[in-house]
């Protein structure tokens, strides 16, 4: 998996960072994935070496303008492509509301199937949101000032790796039994021999994990979500000096951003939604942000625009 930041900003965009978007991009099936999608999320496409034709599944995280601005502008133009199979969308109680009214009274259709999917009971119980037989993604209610919802991604564990060379030497004839068997069954050959294929092939390989958690404030539910993670990409919109600011507001510091990667034990933690004061001439820039975040958990980078991380499992 890979993952590339599409906007980096809180609130409002500024020159270097756009509003809230993050695509994952799944290179084994030519599709994409978004999460979040501020104003202008299209034009960064544009920028960027990622394909909006592969866009399959969004997940928007609550319903502020600066992560769900973009969603008609970006819908419609999927339209007007053509060549659009077909779009889910997952989030928060209003977005089929928001959605339906920008699209008809601006006289938008869009010529593909558009399904919502409300995430609110899913992330309440933590049930399963979507199983698509590979991926796996649950969901979790964050503490914001409206309600939101952080996002799990969990590849599912693959099969061991098949050693073919081994079967050739047992004289296993090829043929459909090596499938039987690289699946982990149990065949009985013409011969008359049984053999397991767990004897032929390696351990289950685990897959990888990425948890995207904006916006909140420190929280116990985004501590347990992301247990375990490849890659926490989590929000820091103010630095610890600020820490008021954040309480009040209801968004996180660098600080509460690292101590959530370290106490649920992520492998690397990414900030975003920054706020648009830390820019150079401010007393924080984004690398403050980030030193703070380290000195906390090691492992840390400050997402900027078009940034991409590769995903893979430990
Ligand atoms: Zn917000």
């Amino acid at each position: 998996m890979q993952v590339t930041f599409l906007g980096t900003s809180s609130g409002v965009p500024t020159r270097a960072r756009n509003v809230s978007a993050v695509a994952l991009r799944l290179p084994q099936r030519a599709e994409l994935w978004l999460f979040d999608c501020g104003e202008g999320t299209q034009h960064q496409f544009m920028r960027s070496d990622l394909r909006v034709s592969q866009l399959r599944r969004i997940f928007v995280t609550h319903m502020h303008g600066d992560h769900v601005f973009g969603l008609p502008g970006l819908l419609a133009s999927l339209g007007m492509a053509g060549n659009c199979r077909g779009v889910d969308l997952y989030g928060p109680d209003p977005l089929p509301d928001f959605l339906e009214s920008a699209l008809r009274t601006s006289s938008t259709r869009i010529g593909y199937p558009l399904r919502t999917h409300p995430v609110r009971e899913a992330a309440q119980q933590g049930r399963v949101l979507l199983d698509d037989g590979d991926l796996l993604v649950r969901s979790a209610p964050l503490t914001h000032r409206i309600p939101a919802y952080a996002y799990r991604v969990d590849q599912k564990p693959r099969p061991g790796h098949f050693n073919v060379d081994k079967a050739r030497e047992l004289g296993i004839p090829p043929g459909p039994v090596y499938a039987d068997l690289k699946a982990g069954l149990t065949v009985t050959l013409e011969d008359g021999r049984i053999i397991r294929g767990d004897t032929l092939t390696g351990p289950a390989r685990p897959g990888c994990s990425v948890v995207y958690c904006t916006d909140t404030v420190f929280c116990e539910a985004a501590v347990e979500l992301a247990q375990g993670a490849d890659l926490l990409i989590h929000e820091s919109t103010f630095a610890h000096a600020e820490a008021d600011m954040a309480f009040q507001r209801q968004h996180s510091t660098s600080t509460m951003a690292a101590q959530t990667a370290a106490l649920a034990g992520v492998k690397q933690l990414v900030l975003t939604h920054l706020s648009p004061r830390y820019v150079a001439g401010n007393a924080f820039t984004p690398e403050d942000l980030l030193e703070e975040a380290r000195a906390i958990f090691a492992n840390t980078l400050v997402a900027r625009d078009f940034l991409s991380v590769d995903v893979s499992p430990a």
